[in-house]
C-alpha cells in the first residue's frame, strides 16, 4: 500500500510523500472494489488526491485512516450509515462542513443545519428541511454520482492539452452534479456521446 501511494507521490520517502495527499470524496460503491493494500472487498470508498501533482487515487477506509491520518472518510460513511437508518437525524459537523466545502449546500442550507444540529425535537417543517438536506448527502456520495463524477473527470484530463476542445458544456455539466448530486439521464446521454464521439478512453 506504501509503495503504490509512493509511486503516486512526487517524493519516494513515505513520511513526506503521505503529506502530499488531501481527502477528496468518499462513496459507498455498489460494486466490490479491491484496495490498494489488497484488501476485498471495499465498499467505502475514499478519493484521495495529491495536492502536488493532482494525481487521484481510491483507498478504502481501511486504510484511508491507517496510512494518511485522514479521519473525514470515516465521519462521513458514520453519517451516511445512520442517516440511511433514520433520516430524521443529524449528520456529523465535519461532514455539515464538508459538504458545503464541495458547494453542495445553499448558503440557507448551511445556515439551517448548523442552527439546528443538535435539536431533538423540530416542528414538522423543519424536519421536512432536515431530511431534504440529509438527502443530499446520499445523493452526493452515492455510486451513481460517483461514477458520473468519475466519467466527467475523464473527459477533462483528455481535454487538459486539447485547446481546440471547448470545455464549457463539459464544466457545467460537472458544476450541475455537484449541486444535485446526479446528473439528469438527459445530461448523461449527452456526456456518453462526446466520449463515444471523441473516442475517449
Ligand atoms: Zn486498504
Amino acid at each position: 500500500m506504501t509503495e503504490e501511494i509512493i509511486k503516486l507521490s512526487n517524493s519516494d520517502i513515505w513520511s513526506s510523500a503521505k503529506l502530499e495527499w488531501n481527502f477528496e470524496y468518499a462513496y459507498y460503491s455498489e460494486e466490490l472494489q479491491r484496495c490498494l493494500c489488497g484488501h476485498y472487498p471495499i465498499k467505502n470508498v475514499c478519493v484521495i488526491k495529491n495536492s502536488d501533482n493532482k494525481n487521484e487515487t481510491e483507498v478504502g477506509n481501511c486504510c484511508v485512516n491507517k496510512f494518511l491520518g485522514i479521519e473525514d472518510g470515516n465521519k462521513i460513511f458514520t453519517s451516511i450509515k445512520k442517516l440511511k437508518i433514520d433520516k430524521s437525524k443529524s449528520m456529523s459537523p465535519e461532514v455539515l462542513e464538508y459538504l458545503r466545502k464541495k458547494n453542495v449546500l445553499t448558503e440557507f442550507d448551511y445556515k439551517f443545519y448548523s442552527d439546528t444540529i443538535r435539536k431533538r425535537k423540530l416542528s414538522d417543517k423543519q424536519l421536512a428541511i432536515r431530511e431534504r438536506i440529509n438527502q443530499k448527502l446520499i445523493d452526493f456520495t452515492s455510486y451513481e454520482s460517483n461514477s458520473n463524477f468519475t466519467r466527467i473527470n475523464l473527459v477533462l484530463k483528455w481535454a487538459e492539452d486539447k485547446s481546440w476542445f471547448d470545455k464549457t458544456f463539459v464544466n457545467s455539466l460537472k458544476s450541475s452534479c455537484e449541486k444535485k448530486g446526479k446528473l439528469t439521464e438527459k445530461q448523461t446521454l449527452a456526456l456518453e456521446s462526446i466520449i463515444k464521439k471523441l473516442k475517449i478512453e
